[in-house]
């Protein structure tokens, strides 16, 4: 095991070194925005940045320094405390930066996300694996675990809410403040049957995916504190169970990968004999 999970903390020669052993690593992408008042603005970012951690430290692999700001869905800009990056900015930098890893040996990048961008990153994929023949990876941590957060939670995930808080208070609990939680809920401009929320993208009966559709007001319009449900169910408990799953998903994934493609070996560069 490096001195370190990360790769800003370790030499040139250590990073090489270790990309010869293993050459999977992980780039976590978050956002700085608004997430109520109980929460940190970091949270999207801090979110995906502890739990690389949790999966370094069981799989050996790396984590490259982390990109913490993000893009932004229209609806959320205006809100104090959130800072966007335009999405083709943010686009480029991640392409530059997945290109840095490339080139420096780690020809299996997964991209690791905390925030409702995936539009962007996914774009950023299919340019890249032309690009550059890596494999690649966008994972949303909430996407490994729908089922269980629905299982879980009361609330559905949408921001700020039972979920994040509930995240934050087993990765961060210093950083929270449930004194100040809160439930809030606000209009929408078609009725919410027609569009999903984060963790069903689309509505079970059919519909359109949340990223597509301006259905949504301005949330500094609409929203006292910056709370898209209901904070106030938020505990400890019920962060660790869904972290702990994010987790075991992740190392899952990882220890096939490892399995499957020794290091150096580029899955869309070696395809099966046909
Ligand atoms: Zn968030």
């Amino acid at each position: 095991m490096p001195k370190s999970v990360w790769y800003q903390e370790l030499s040139w020669p250590e990073i090489v070194e270790h990309a010869k052993k293993c050459d999977i690593i992980i780039l976590p992408v978050g956002s700085i925005e608004q997430h109520g008042p109980q929460c940190p603005v970091g949270e999207d970012s801090l979110n995906v940045q502890k739990m690389a951690e949790r999966v370094a430290k069981r799989t050996g692999v790396l984590i490259a320094p982390p990109i913490w700001y993000g893009a932004h869905m229209y609806m959320q800009y205006g809100f104090p405390g959130t800072i966007p990056i335009r999405s083709d900015v943010l686009k480029q930098f991640v392409k530059d930066v997945v290109t840095g890893l490339v080139k420096n040996g780690f020809k299996k990048v997964i991209i690791f996300n905390g925030h409702g961008q995936q539009w962007v990153l996914v774009g950023a994929l299919h340019e890249l694996a032309l690009e550059t023949k890596a494999f690649i990876a966008v994972i949303t941590w909430w996407e490994l675990v729908r089922k269980l957060i629905e299982e879980v939670c009361e609330t559905p995930l949408v921001h700020a809410d039972e979920v994040e808080t509930s995240v934050a208070l087993e990765l961060y609990p210093e950083l929270v403040d449930m004194s100040k939680a809160g439930k809030e809920s606000a209009p929408t401009i078609v009725d919410k049957k027609w569009f999903g929320h984060p963790t069903r993208t689309v509505p079970e009966e059919g519909g359109i995916p949340h990223h597509n559709i301006t259905a949504s007001y301005f949330q500094v319009d609409v929203y006292k504190l910056g709370i898209i449900g209901d904070a106030t169910k938020a505990t400890k408990e019920k962060g660790k169970k869904i972290v702990d799953a994010v987790v075991d998903k992740l190392c899952e994934f990882i220890e096939e990968l490892k399995r499957k493609y020794p290091p150096g070996v580029s899955p869309l560069e070696n395809p099966p004999k046909v």
